[in-house]
């Protein structure tokens, strides 16, 4: 400290002027994403040593318990903006910790909260009574000019306030921000929106109150494209008795057919026909496509189920998520509930498809970083497709290929990948007659509230169990859950001899034979079920012979 430099009266006239900043401690609140989930942290700071000449903020104040990156980027960013208001320096030497420290915080959400504190340390905004301190919750960007700028995962922050918190927002998230108020207990807390610093600044210095968001009318907009009506798919009738299925159980399914026959319609159709989403699940999808920054503006909420279509070029890291900045999820955690699409199965890279078996697995995916783990959902059904060979024509006078080549380009197949896949369909050229039919819209409506019927069978059957569906049936379980008649188990039992097939595709044929009997409204398991279900399950598959068929008895 060069102090020296400066005459004793100057400097003790300083320390008359400021020394009393070094006795206050301040402590704020703020809001924070890590990972999917909010995260309130506390922001400590005091003033540790008077400046005889005071300093910009980036050299007065020392951060820790953030990024270092992070906070010297935060500390540019407030500097311009407390410039814009003329305090642009610092009388003070500031300390400020971010607690707890072993989580790891980046990113700009601490803006605001660390520029009002700052502002308290040196003695611009009075010192609030730690009773106070507590009862507000700030977050925010700055930008250069002062505005508080929009954040991501805003809606899973709010959830992490208390009801009795002031949460301060930008403008442009309180609309997102205000669907707390659908959570038990939260009707009644405060939401301030803000689009300037100096609003905060003001408030802080007790010359402003807000309006609480929640007392407003809060319009909300959907979010999500409409998927096809099944109405416009033209034919295929057996593929659409397998998207049915796929819908109504929670069957990871397998489209094989030539090109330009529907498959990516067909695998988009599905997400329509699934069940409603109930307003919790609304919310969870909202909060992971806010986190994702997905939503394009606020009040946006996810209402359709998802459909995310993945080229075959994607990377692991896109797929499953990560990111060595910002922690992103992935396509398979933004399929949640919904309908993961992979067309041209056999191109994807073998070790971006080995990624899914955690996610397929076990409706999650761990995202190992170095100061943490995340865990992020990813509850979706797998929808793939794939030509039969590589022109596409396999079976017919067009086909190119040599035998050869289909068998290898069959060979990319993963197998483990295979392993989850319950149903295997092949789709047919449309005939002239179906090329030239007429199509109708409110087909989907129909097939969804068939498929509502079979998931509420599903839900009294697997009622205090983790069992979401009859795809989730575990191996030792198929007999407890997939109820036959006499005369369909006798069938059930001579179809597998027949086949001589693992026992993995026995329980295959239980578990879609089950769908089949809720679909038909039926408690127990019938003959016909069963032979539908071998549609499926056992005879495209032999028709198809892909290498890893030849698996062993499990
Ligand atoms: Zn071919």
């Amino acid at each position: 400290m060069p102090s020296d430099r400066f005459p004793q009266g100057k400097r003790r006239k300083r320390e008359e002027e400021f020394g009393h900043l070094l006795q206050q401690e301040h402590s704020l609140n703020a809001g924070f994403l890590h990972g999917l989930k909010g995260q309130i942290v506390e922001i400590q700071a005091r003033a540790v040593e008077v400046l005889y000449s005071p300093r910009p903020w980036p050299g007065a104040v020392v951060i820790t318990g953030m990024e270092r990156g992070d906070a010297e980027q935060a500390l540019l960013r407030i500097n311009a903006a407390l410039t814009k208001y003329g305090m642009n320096k610092s009388p003070v030497v500031i300390q400020v910790h971010c607690t707890p420290a072993m989580l790891s915080k980046y990113g700009s959400w601490l803006d605001l909260p660390l520029a009002i504190i700052l502002l308290q340390c040196a003695g611009y905004l009075p010192d609030l009574p730690p009773t106070v301190e507590g009862d507000y919750v700030l977050v925010g960007e700055l930008g250069l000019h002062g505005e508080v700028r929009r954040v991501p995962g805003i809606l899973a922050i709010a959830e992490a306030t208390r009801p009795e918190q002031t949460l301060i927002v930008p403008t442009g998230n309180e609309r997102e921000c205000a669907l707390i108020a659908a959570s038990p207990g939260r009707q009644h807390g405060r939401i301030a929106a803000v689009s300037m610093l100096d609003e905060v600044i003001e408030f802080f210095q007790g010359k402003r109150t807000f309006d609480n968001v929640l007392n407003q009318l809060i319009s909300l907009e959907p979010f999500g494209k409409k998927p096809i009506d099944f109405g416009r798919i033209k034919g295929q009738e057996q593929a659409k008795e397998a998207a049915l299925l796929c819908a109504a159980g929670g069957h990871n399914l397998l489209f094989i057919g030539p090109p330009g026959e529907g498959k990516s319609l067909l695998a988009n159709a599905i997400a329509g026909i699934l069940p409603r989403l109930t307003v919790e699940e609304q919310l969870e999808l909202t909060r992971i496509y806010s986190a994702a920054g997905q939503l394009e503006r606020d009040g946006q909420i996810v209402t359709q189920r998802p459909f995310r279509a993945v080229h075959h070029t994607i990377s692991k890291q896109a797929l499953v998520g990560g990111g060595t900045l910002k922690l992103q999820p992935g396509e398979v955690t933004l399929a949640h509930l919904g309908i993961l699409f992979l067309d041209e199965l056999p191109e994807f890279r073998r070790d971006t498809l080995e990624a899914l078996r955690q996610p397929l697995e076990s409706g999650q995916i761990t995202i190992s970083r170095t100061h943490a783990a995340f865990t992020f959902p990813c509850r979706f059904t797998l929808v793939a497709a794939m030509n039969p060979c590589p022109c596409g024509y396999a079976g017919t006078e067009r086909c190119t290929c040599s035998p050869t080549a289909v068998a290898k380009y069959q060979k990319r197949l993963s197998g483990p990948l295979l392993d989850r896949i319950d149903l295997v369909v092949e789709l047919q050229p449309l005939t002239l007659e179906e090329r030239f039919s007429e199509t109708t819209d409110g087909q989907t409506e129909l097939l969804r509230q068939k498929v509502e019927a079979a998931r509420a069978r599903q839900t009294a059957r697997f009622q205090g169990t983790a069992i979401g569906c009859n795809a989730a049936i575990p191996a030792g379980r198929i007999l407890d859950y997939c109820r036959f008649s006499p005369a369909g188990l006798e069938h059930y039992k001579q179809r597998v001899a027949q086949a001589n097939i693992s026992t993995r595709l026995t329980d295959r044929l239980a578990r879609v034979a089950r769908t089949i009997a809720d679909l038909d409204n039926s408690d127990s398991i019938e003959p016909p079920h069963v032979d539908r279900a071998a549609t499926f399950v056992l005879d495209q598959r032999l028709n198809f012979a892909p290498a890893a068929e030849t698996e062993s008895p499990a």
